[in-house]
């Protein structure tokens, strides 16, 4: 089983794992892992409340099927940053050996494209999406559904995605505007 739960940006998804991790049971073998491109350190920790857990990081060359084949269950933040082979094998994993793999992560790029791994995810007919629902940070009157990347209150269409940029969680009225109040 496959649970891809996202939300957009400051939307407390690496909280909702660290909870969802404390209901597990304690006899299961539970790994945890999460991109080296947002933790090099092996943490997962949640800014809001400063839980953090121990996990292995992958990058792009990560091979998940020859490293969790033991697991009972694997919780993975970020994991709109898989590749879509990645996702692949994490279905692998789920069907073969029916590893419990939630997933955490977004679902739109700042560009308001979704993820190849999301997509790929989302191919199997046995993945079930669930939404944290986020109110928008600029107007807080909508749920936010865009991540928007801004620079001196206007939104960046354009660059890479990068950890040093400001992203909000913004509603469509307010992305498609183009700045923020
Ligand atoms: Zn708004």
């Amino acid at each position: 089983m496959i649970k891809y739960i996202y939300g957009t940006v400051n939307s407390g998804k690496t909280l909702s794992l660290l909870s969802s991790y404390m209901d597990t049971l304690i006899s299961q073998n539970t790994v945890f892992y999460k991109s080296e491109l947002s933790e090099p350190y092996g943490f997962i920790t949640s800014s809001k409340t400063k839980m953090r857990k121990q996990c292995r990081v992958f990058d792009d060359k990560f091979n998940f099927f020859l490293d969790s084949v033991k697991a009972d269950v694997i919780f993975i933040d970020d994991a709109h940053l898989l590749t879509d082979a990645q996702a692949r094998q994490l279905i692998l994993l789920s069907d073969e050996f029916l590893i419990d793999i939630r997933l955490y992560g977004l679902f739109k790029d700042f560009q308001g494209k979704t993820y190849k791994s999301v997509i790929e995810l989302m191919s199997n007919e046995k993945t079930s999406l669930f939404k944290i629902e986020k109110q928008c940070e600029n107007c807080g009157s909508q749920l936010a559904y865009n991540n928007a990347k801004v620079s001196d209150r206007v939104i960046i269409m354009e660059g890479k995605q990068d950890n040093d940029s400001k992203y909000m969680a913004l509603c469509d009225d307010c992305y498609r505007r183009g700045w923020i109040d």
